[in-house]
């Protein structure tokens, strides 16, 4: 198999596996995005993917997605890139020319430097809030306390660009699939309380699921799942 084709062949089989889990958890047929990772393998990879019609990318460093997407969206100007990494301030000028949204708010001083940004560019972007739900990934708001912060702040009107979509969380790398469930689905509670306080956002939103747990992710209300390896295979 060449490389379009075995990309096209593993798009499909997960959009299938998506379909599935969708139906397993009694949801909507279609409620779940698939996005692509495609951090670290090359542009060329990319193309292979929009080839099978695929069109929503995830990129977690700012550097690289700025070295592959320009000459993307001048070809295709439908495609959307997602922020999923870590994002330092420094960073989020070139984050915000290029991103459709940001996933990976993880401080109020982020959304500061993103309204500063956009509001410079005249452009609106869509955000999701990070939270940490698991015991290996680092990042992510810590507290609901400091999440509630932040929303208030746009709530108040300090950042009339920044459209906060809902939420994001990592579970933790492991194959205990209850500590999983539990990681995702405490992301689902908190979100929904967020939702309860915040009634004039729509945080509808929930990226949650990777390769290796997506399916847990979609029977625990996830409406996005960020998948690399799965689709471009290992990474280098
Ligand atoms: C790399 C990455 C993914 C994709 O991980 P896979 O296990 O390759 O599917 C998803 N989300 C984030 C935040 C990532 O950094």
């Amino acid at each position: 198999m060449s490389m379009n084709e075995l990309i096209k062949s593993n798009i499909d089989k997960i959009k299938k596996q998506i379909k599935e889990a969708e139906k397993n958890a009694g949801r909507k047929e279609g409620s779940v995005k698939l996005l692509a990772v495609s951090k670290f393998h090359p542009v060329e990879a990319v193309y292979d993917a929009i080839n099978a019609g695929q069109f929503d990318f995830g990129e977690n460093r700012v550097q690289e997605a700025f070295s592959k997407f320009p000459e993307i969206f001048q070809k295709f100007p439908n495609v959307n890139l997602h922020i999923i990494g870590q994002l330092q301030t420094n960073k989020v000028k070139k984050a915000v020319e290029i991103a459709t949204m940001i996933e990976s708010v993880d401080r109020l001083e982020l959304v500061k430097e993103i309204e500063k940004q956009c509001a410079k560019i005249g452009k609106n972007i869509e955000i999701l809030l990070e939270f940490h739900t698991g015991e290996e990934s680092k990042s992510g708001y810590k507290t609901s306390e400091s999440l509630e912060e932040t929303l208030e702040f746009i709530a108040q009107g300090n950042a009339p660009h920044v459209i906060p979509k809902g939420f994001m969380t990592m579970a933790p790398f492991t194959e205990d699939t209850e500590l999983i469930r539990k990681s995702f689905s405490l992301m689902r509670e908190i979100a929904e309380r967020m939702q309860e306080k915040f009634k004039n956002f729509n945080l509808s939103e929930l990226s949650m699921g990777m390769t290796h747990d997506f399916e847990i992710a979609i029977q625990e209300g996830s409406t996005e799942v960020r998948v690399g390896t799965a689709i471009f295979g290992q990474r280098t």
